[in-house]
């Protein structure tokens, strides 16, 4: 992880923005469902800064969100996992893995609210293993790829350009993903790559990002967003026309919702946390130098893209870890939403649009 202390909220204003191609046919839209796949309490401030260095040594809870986003491809239902949540049970990720996670984290993700297990326990379930069309990643860190090796082999997995080098090249310390796990499905494709094609033809400028039309219909668009680890994407998803609006799938971009909003005023968005990792001393003992993001200034671009994003108005941004969210609609650990085609008539996004204090007493 790298820090520097240049790095700094970008205006999002100054980014160039292509309008988001519109729709043209009802048909060009994904179906999708929000999965609460469990919580992960920071045992100290590594999400969103806090003011005093005291504060940094408090706990911080946040949501694990996945996606199952369905498609009628030539008259036939494909269903992807987007993300995968996290295991219950540290120890199945290895030694130095685990070691790693418990001295920043408790896990509270109760069996049933694990994935694949997870599908069990809803009704009418999501998703079920046979039902599944493959697997994409934001990104492989531990709390996106869940219990991978429990899916089948036969699923392709679809993961940002650039994991593969990132994987391959880490040492068995530095690996964020255990090679069981990693080598576990039959194929690994990069988004954009063959066998993870799909309809599109070429990296194109989408709103803020860069993206991959996945379906060719504008209804999904895989996006690069730097910044956080090597290979991470977004996704951008039509859910309705007429009017067309979207839900973009934020990934770890950032980890709160007061980083990216509110919006346009960088001065009154929350920084990244800048923290001290637990090799290196006590929480909260100094202001500290590690953060999320293994570049900080290409996550503060992907930052302020995402708000680029969340302020048109057909645009809802929701991050992988957004609390907030979770609150907002009522969804507990193990529970589901579905209905995101309605999202402005049910004013998913009012919370935000009414300004919600930046700075909320409570906790996140
Ligand atoms: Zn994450």
């Amino acid at each position: 992880m790298m820090y520097s202390e240049h790095a700094h909220h970008v205006d999002p204003h100054s980014l160039p923005f292509v309008p988001i191609p519109g729709s043209t046919s009802s048909d060009a839209v994904v179906k999708l469902t929000l999965l609460n796949c469990g919580e992960l309490i920071a045992r100290f401030v590594q999400f969103r800064q806090r003011d005093t260095l005291e504060e940094m040594k408090t706990e911080e809870v946040i949501v694990i969100f996945a996606w199952v986003i369905e498609k009628i491809v030539d008259g036939k239902t494909e269903r992807w996992m987007w993300d995968l949540g996290l295991v219950s049970d540290k120890d199945r990720l290895g030694p130095s893995l685990a070691h790693e996670m418990d001295s920043r984290f408790v896990f509270n993700v109760p069996p049933s609210a694990q994935l694949p297990e997870l599908f069990t326990h809803l009704s009418p379930p999501p998703a079920t293993l046979d039902t599944l069309t493959g697997v994409i990643l934001s990104h492989a860190h531990v709390d996106h790829y869940g219990a991978l090796d429990e899916f089948p082999a036969s699923l392709p997995l679809i993961v940002g350009p650039g994991t593969k080098a990132w994987v391959e090249s880490s040492s068995e310390e530095d690996r964020s993903i255990p090679l069981g796990f990693w080598n576990h499905p039959n194929s690994v494709y990069e988004t954009g790559e063959d066998g993870a094609r799909g309809k599109g033809k070429e990296w194109q400028p989408v709103g803020s990002f860069e993206g991959w039309n996945y379906f060719g219909d504008g209804s999904l668009w895989l996006m690069r967003a730097p910044g956080h680890c090597p290979g991470h994407q977004v996704a951008l998803c039509r859910v309705s026309t007429s009017p067309d609006t979207y839900v973009l799938l934020s990934g770890d971009t950032c980890h709160s919702r007061y980083i990216y909003m509110p919006f346009p005023t960088p001065v009154a968005r929350s920084d990244v946390a800048c923290w001290v990792h637990p090799s290196h001393g006590a929480a909260g003992s100094s202001r500290g130098s590690t953060t999320m993001h293994v570049h900080l200034e290409e996550a503060y671009k992907s930052i302020a893209k995402l708000t680029r994003m969340e302020m048109e108005d057909n645009v809802i941004c929701i991050v992988a870890h957004e609390t907030e969210v979770a609150r907002e609609l009522d969804l507990r650990v193990g529970d589901m939403r579905q209905g995101w085609e309605k999202w402005k008539e049910h004013g998913w996004k009012r919370g935000k649009e009414n300004g919600v204090h930046p700075r909320p007493t409570f906790d996140t």
